[in-house]
């Protein structure tokens, strides 16, 4: 019998900035900033969500790094805004 491993992935709401946390195969993990359609609790409706696979990490880069793309910059406007 094949084990199919899992793994968490974290996406981020483009709308309110919540945080979703799905399982995925992980031959199915998809690329880190992929945009995918998903449905948000907080906006109560199908909302685009970037796939950041782990906001922990991601949470590190925004304080450790400057080189950010257009994607995490609007991410991290995203989570600030949230936080207010
Ligand atoms: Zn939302």
């Amino acid at each position: 019998m094949r084990k199919s491993k899992t793994t968490f992935s974290d996406l981020i709401c483009s709308e309110c900035g919540s945080v979703m946390t799905i399982s995925r195969k992980i031959c199915h993990q998809r690329e880190y900033l992929h945009i995918k359609d998903l449905y948000c609790i907080c906006c109560d409706k199908i909302t685009k969500h970037y796939e950041v696979h782990d906001i922990t990490l991601l949470k590190k880069k925004f304080e450790f790094q400057d080189n950010l793309n257009e994607k995490e910059e609007t991410i991290k406007k995203l989570l600030l805004k949230k936080e207010k």
